[in-house]
């Protein structure tokens, strides 16, 4: 079959690899129909996650039809359409029971591994790293879907690939991370990162009681969708962050301020009106300002800082005295998909929200490779890609 492939930094072929096979009695094998890029695929592109190797299938946006279910699968037959979850989760471990998905114990292989860098092991996923398991990933026209009884959610008939298949990870992602909130109704939230998990998280605001959400990013066609789904935006290479959000809040802050932009090794930059003043505020002396630094700034006292950008490791200079003193809240996640799915599924199906917006390009699995480098470059007014195998 054919799969997008890492091979290196900013190396990722469209090439010939063996389809794949069910190798448990749990697993399904899916057809895929479309699968998607995602942000956290540029932290692969970018070559800033650890454990890749040569020849790694990639991707963890994915859907397709069922052509194949192992003996023990009793919740899939052939023929199923489905919305395959990026994390891969048991369904009856401790943290799995509890709704913890993406803290699956099970089906990590290299849990042990994993424990050594991060203390305990996270849920395998698809498409990243040997640390994760090194599951072959959905950018490709065959995936296997481990415990495939459990993560892949059917899809309504009458509901379209493109409306479903954001299921799989950004909707849910941004639907947590305005979840974490802990919204009341009529509270002003700020997002920084404009990209698919930003548009997303701005729906969420919104569908789940904010009165106003404040938009930050420097690419205009992101500020552009952001405005469209009623976010005031601001443009950070433009204008003082800081400033602005104390103008529009009284000089209080944010009642929350979600970072949906993780790890940016090209673009950490951009925030020199603030450094003095973080310089100050914090007596850290660095040079490198950051979202995550500027987020728990511009955020109320007893306020909430959401985490659902990706960081890869370690990150210094995070200022825990500010967050501290003035007891702010912090919540992140990888994205437990599972837990959200039937209530999102359900939202769509309602119609209160169209998960299609966010598509700026179509394509097939042999662009793959050029769409990476367009949608890491932000070219071409690229916001999110979908290929169809
Ligand atoms: P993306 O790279 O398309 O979007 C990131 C956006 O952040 C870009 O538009 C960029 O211009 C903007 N940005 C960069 N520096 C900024 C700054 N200083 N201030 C404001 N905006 C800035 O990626 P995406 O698909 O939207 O994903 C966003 C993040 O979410 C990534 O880190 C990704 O790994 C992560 N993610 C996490 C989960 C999860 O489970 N927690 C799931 C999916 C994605
Ligand atoms: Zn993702
Ligand atoms: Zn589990």
């Amino acid at each position: 079959m054919k799969a997008l492939t890492w091979h290196g930094k900013s190396d990722i072929r469209c090439e010939s690899v063996p389809d794949p096979k069910i190798e448990h009695g749990r697993d399904a094998i899916i057809r895929v129909t479309a699968c998607a890029i995602c942000g956290s695929d540029l932290h692969l592109f970018d070559g800033v996650m650890p454990s890749m190797k040569s020849g790694d299938v990639l991707g963890h946006e994915t859907m397709g039809e069922v052509v194949e279910v192992g003996a023990d699968n009793k919740a899939l037959k052939v023929g199923d359409r489905v919305v395959v979850p990026f994390t891969i989760s048991c369904g009856e471990c401790f943290f799995c029971k509890r709704g913890f998905y993406s803290g699956c114990e099970r089906s990590n292989p290299n849990a042990e591994q994993a424990a050594k860098l991060w203390g305990h092991s996270p849920a395998g996923l698809f498409g990243y790293s040997h640390l994760l398991g090194g599951f072959a990933g959905g950018q490709a026209e065959y995936l296997r879907v481990p415990y495939a009884d459990v993560g892949p959610i059917k899809v309504p008939d009458g509901m379209t690939d493109e409306q479903a298949l954001f299921l799989s990870d950004i909707f849910p992602t941004g639907f947590m991370a305005a979840d974490f909130c802990n919204l009341k109704g009529g509270e002003t939230v700020a997002i920084w990162g404009c990209g698919p998990v930003g548009q997303f998280a701005i729906k969420s605001a919104f569908l789940l009681g904010a009165e106003r959400v404040i938009a930050i990013d420097t690419v205009p066609e992101r500020l552009e969708m952001a405005r469209a789904s009623g976010a005031i935006t601001i443009d950070f290479r433009n204008e003082d962050v800081y400033d602005r959000i104390q103008d529009l809040t009284h000089g209080r802050g944010a009642d929350a301020c979600i970072d949906a932009v993780g790890t940016e090794p090209d673009t950490a930059s951009g925030f020199d009106a603030i450094v003095d003043r973080i310089k100050v505020a914090t007596f850290m002396g660095t040079d490198r300002p950051h979202v995550l630094r500027q987020a728990i700034h511009c955020c109320r006292n007893f306020g909430t800082v959401s985490i659902v950008g990706v960081y890869g490791g370690l990150l210094d200079n995070i200022p825990m005295g500010s967050a501290i003193n003035r007891g702010l809240t912090f919540r992140m996640a990888q994205t437990p998909v599972q837990h959200y799915l039937p209530q999102l599924l359900a939202r769509i199906e309602k119609g209160e929200i169209d998960p299609t917006f966010v598509i700026t390009h179509r394509a097939t699995l042999e662009d793959g490779p050029e769409l990476y480098k367009t949608f890491r470059d932000k070219q071409d007014g690229c916001i999110k890609v979908v290929m169809k195998p």
